[in-house]
């Protein structure tokens, strides 16, 4: 059970901490005897168990073998303490030793039963011998044994405290990071930390029945706190500096935040109880080709999503969230399950900055349409005609397979909603989110029936040598436009018209070149726009955020095994490539990314630029061309192999 109960806790990627700066730590050597140490331990000025809920692990034989290291005169490894702000001495690192002798001084165990040495090798006569039947010699032995002891002074600086007990922390159970902090930071806001993690809403949440042995439970409440109080626009990485931060400025919180920290956690909890209950802080996972079943995770918690939960419902009226339950479980299945940098964002459980922004700003925003701001022409149909047509017919209308939960049935346009479909009953259908995710990836990038764009109709000045030539389907005629269409595919919120603005010079400067974006819609999110267009899973982007415009080759076929496939290929030529391109790539091929990336930035920035726009559009154009020169021959490669084998394989 309690292996299990570890294993729902997943880990989090952080960066390497930066110990620079002008930061101290004043420390104290000495080596009092086992006497001096046990009468401090008597007076509650050494604590050694600070709060832990560590047991003593040591056994009866490996701490009778302590005390027999003491007869011996063998020295034992240095003790670490650190000094509280009254002067009180905390172990840091020695506690299952200091434990071993003062539970032989005093004749009890922690667990209460009674310490007799055992398994001596060397002092054969004094096994079965409590303290008090050692001969007087034997116990001043023992009380006069020096033990080398390193004490940290409360001068100095707690996160480089924390830091120093992170490096010396190699004993057999080492402590973690929520430990080592529960040890470092006590006071108040520890106490209230414990306090809540204890909330009986929060542990159903959890799916555990008592406090983390670890502490992650904790550590998790501290999170909330850290989120609250600091924004997720003030985070920086790593996490754990910005939780430590947070421990230490609120260590000694005021009545008035702590009142109204536990109001809000327990609020908080208590919404998302109501939305998601086992549910919560877990992954929807979208079907995939295969098996087009999607479903949700049943075990492991999700820390990312624990953060935008918590983070966004704690600032949302009670009531205006209650009504909306339905919604906004919906619109996050759908995050989960269609936007790929959400996915992203969540599913490395990364701490870096760009992947908190990412998946705070999203949700937020979704959230807002929601609960907020009013969207005009809504582009979900309701719940209640999502789950009339699942109980009159679960069958998914693409694949014909049944749709098991209703959480994974989409309800979906049958006329697409951005070429004119209305959100109108006559205009549903139900599906998976899989097929109904696909469907929209077929038609955005593959060669499907009602193709957008056309790859190969790109050339059409003969001297500027740009290829596509990876890149055959049929031609149709049916997009005749060549605007910029203010309504973005997938995300409504539209704010900056610069934006527009920005894109409708570039494809101007890129329609004499090519016609590649002459027919999309450009995407806008919030402070950045792009253009994709492709086939065949592979993909054109130009992106361009306030500070960069780049150009990224994406592998964005449905099935990630082939991007995979793919990607390895090209990064096996990465010199080639590069060395016909002229210049590197920053390359994205992680084995967790479902669509890895290559990608070129222009040297000069983005959208904040303005007055060097025209250059950075030139640029951008330049760069799409000279990319695709440099690597359509590659790409030819691999459309000549046969899906059913790696490219490797085939060559
Ligand atoms: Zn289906």
């Amino acid at each position: 059970m309690q292996e299990n109960q570890d294993d729902i806790f997943d880990d989090e990627i952080d960066e390497p901490d930066d110990l620079s700066g002008d930061r101290k730590i004043y420390t104290e050597q000495g080596d009092p005897e086992v006497e001096s140490l046990h009468k401090r331990y008597k007076r509650g000025r050494l604590n050694i168990q600070p709060n832990f809920q560590r047991q003593f692990v040591w056994d009866k034989v490996k701490s009778s073998r302590l005390i027999e290291s003491a007869l011996l005169d063998i020295p034992i490894p240095i003790i670490y303490l650190s000094e509280d702000k009254d002067g009180k001495e905390n172990v840091i690192d020695g506690q299952q030793r200091l434990t071993a002798f003062f539970s032989f001084i005093d004749d009890k165990l922690p667990d209460n039963s009674e310490f007799k040495l055992t398994g001596l090798n060397v002092f054969r006569e004094l096994n079965g011998k409590k303290f008090n039947q050692l001969s007087e010699e034997h116990q001043d032995k023992i009380m006069t044994y020096k033990i080398r002891v390193i004490k940290f002074k409360k001068e100095s600086d707690s996160d480089l405290q924390f830091e120093i007990f992170t490096r010396l922390n190699t004993g057999s159970v080492p402590l973690n990071d929520q430990e080592l902090r529960n040890c470092v930071f006590r006071g108040r806001f520890n106490d209230l930390i414990k306090e809540l993690s204890q909330d009986s809403n929060f542990k159903d949440l959890l799916g555990i029945e008592r406090s983390d042995s670890r502490m992650k439970d904790r550590e998790l409440v501290l999170r909330f706190a850290a989120f609250q109080f600091n924004t997720y626009l003030n985070y920086n990485a790593p996490i754990k500096k910005f939780l430590n931060n947070t421990m230490e400025k609120y260590q000694n919180i005021s009545a008035a935040d702590e009142l109204k920290l536990r109001d809000t956690f327990k609020n908080t909890i208590s919404i998302i109880k109501s939305l998601l209950d086992k549910n919560a802080f877990k992954r929807f996972y979208c079907g995939v080709e295969k098996n087009k079943s999607g479903k949700w995770e049943t075990k492991q918690f999700n820390v990312s999503l624990f953060d935008i939960l918590m983070y966004s419902f704690a600032r949302e009226d009670k009531n205006t969230v209650l009504q909306n339950l339905d919604r906004i479980k919906e619109a996050l299945i759908d995050l989960m399950t269609s936007d790929l940098d959400f996915i992203n964002s969540i599913e490395l459980s990364t701490s870096s900055k760009k992947a908190v922004t990412i998946r705070f700003d999203k949700w937020r925003l979704t959230l807002q349409t929601i609960l907020g701001i009013g969207t005009k022409e809504p582009r979900c149909f309701t719940y209640a005609l999502k789950k009339e047509l699942f109980e009159e017919n679960s069958t998914c209308a693409i694949c014909g397979n049944r749709i098991i939960n209703i959480d994974d049935a989409a309800v979906d346009h049958i006329e697409q909603y951005w070429t004119g479909g209305k959100t109108i009953p006559e205009n549903a259908r139900l599906t998976h989110r899989y097929c109904n995710n696909a469907r929209s990836r077929i038609e955005l990038f593959e060669d499907g029936s009602n193709n957008i764009a056309h790859l190969n109709s790109i050339s059409t000045k003969p001297s500027n040598n740009i290829q596509f030539s990876a890149f055959s389907g049929p031609e149709t005629t049916e997009y005749s436009e060549n605007t910029v269409h203010k309504k973005t595919i997938n995300n409504p919120i539209v704010k900056d018209e610069r934006k527009y603005k920005f894109f409708e010079q570039f494809l101007s400067v890129c329609n004499q070149k090519t016609h590649i974006f002459s027919k999309i819609s450009p995407q806008g999110y919030q402070n950045w726009i792009r253009a994709a267009n492709g086939k065949m899973g592979f993909a054109w982007v130009i992106h361009i955020s306030s500070e960069t415009a780049k150009v990224v080759f994406y592998l964005n076929s449905t099935s990630p095994e082939k991007n995979r496939n793919r990607i390895n290929y090209l990064f096996s030529r990465k010199e080639k490539i590069e060395e016909r391109f002229g210049e590197s790539f920053d390359w994205h091929t992680k084995d967790s990314l479902k669509q890895p990336c290559f990608r070129t930035f222009d040297s000069i920035g983005g959208m904040d630029n303005e007055d060097q726009w025209p250059t950075i559009q030139n640029d951008l154009v330049e760069k799409l061309i000279r990319f695709e020169n440099a690597i359509s021959p590659y790409i030819t490669e691999i459309s000549k192999t046969k899906e059913t084998k790696t490219v490797e394989e085939h060559l």
